[in-house]
């Protein structure tokens, strides 16, 4: 095992085979065991006469005399340096596999988040609306909470887009989501809807509420000195609230209803669900 010939290992003391890595504390607890009179096994590295390291699983086991005296110890080692080198490797590919796994976790969660967002406004998609509608609703349902929603289209962006083009149309679209995004709730969630119209889900929100949001948001929008356009952008707004008899498809009509009124009614105005026929 050791690469050295008997000649040369006997009357040598066993730090012949030392390795450097192994500091006398490690053989400690050993010394420790067998001086007690017990046996002692575990795991050894020792060097070879090349060098090379190898590992020694190793009993040692101290022989006493009739008066319970230690008179030697006998040693007996198996070479598992293969074994202990498999481990290691596998130890390795082990980690290797979980910074792997890690990372393709964060790829998956970035793409979700990718799939989940307007590019260019930076908040919730259409997609992702819908999902947090399905999941509100049954919430909102099932714990018989309040589920509000507020629908709002820009009105006459057709206008700024002809009048300042369409680049500039993109920044007041960027402008308005961050506006909004600043004036509701981290709980409310503001989705792209489609072109310029955007829908707020506010869980948790009686109607009455959503409509002073609304309205607050209006007043906001209104007043805001966009950079970029000469006068003001004024936006339309839906709202409505889950009731007992609710499905989604229903209410979302009804929220679009609202919104359609609000644009017939002369525009830049809130209208309830309340105020339809
Ligand atoms: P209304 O008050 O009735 O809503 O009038 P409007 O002009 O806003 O409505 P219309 O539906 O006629 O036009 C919507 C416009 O929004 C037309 C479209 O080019 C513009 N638009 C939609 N998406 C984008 C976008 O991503 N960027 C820009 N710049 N414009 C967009
Ligand atoms: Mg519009
Ligand atoms: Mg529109």
């Amino acid at each position: 095992m050791s690469g050295y010939s008997r000649a040369e290992l006997i009357g040598k003391p066993h730090s012949i085979v030392r390795h450097p890595t192994m500091p006398s504390s490690a053989f400690k607890e050993l010394w420790d065991t067998i001086k007690e009179k017990k046996a002692w096994s575990g795991l050894i590295t020792n060097m070879k006469k090349d060098g090379r390291k190898y590992v020694v699983d190793s009993t040692v086991v101290p022989i006493l005399d009739i008066d319970g005296d230690i008179v030697e110890y006998i040693a007996i080692r198996h070479d598992v340096t293969e074994f202990e080198q498999t481990k290691e490797q596998l130890s390795i590919l082990n980690k290797a596999m979980k910074h792997k796994v890690d990372e393709l976790y964060s790829m998956t969660q970035t793409l979700e988040e990718q799939a989940s967002i307007d590019v260019l406004t930076g908040t919730f998609n259409r997609m992702k609306f819908e999902e947090f509608f399905n999941l509100e609703f049954q919430k909102a349902k099932m714990q018989r909470n309040k589920l509000s929603i507020i629908l709002f289209d820009i009105d006459k962006f057709k206008s700024i887009n002809d009048t300042y083009g369409h680049d500039v149309g993109d920044e007041i679209l960027k402008d308005i989501a961050k506006i909004i995004s600043k004036n509701v709730r981290s709980t409310d969630t503001l989705s792209r809807w489609g072109g310029e119209e955007f829908a707020i889900l506010l869980p948790g929100t009686t109607f009455d509420s959503a409509k002073i949001v609304a309205n607050n948001l209006k007043n906001t929008i209104a007043d805001h000195k966009f950079k970029s356009i000469d006068g003001t952008i004024t936006a339309s707004f839906g709202v409505a609230v889950c009731n007992d008899e609710d499905n989604q498809e229903k209410l979302f009509k009804r929220v679009d209803k609202a919104l359609y009124k609000a644009k017939n009614s002369g525009r830049n105005l809130v209208v309830g669900e309340d105020e339809l026929l």
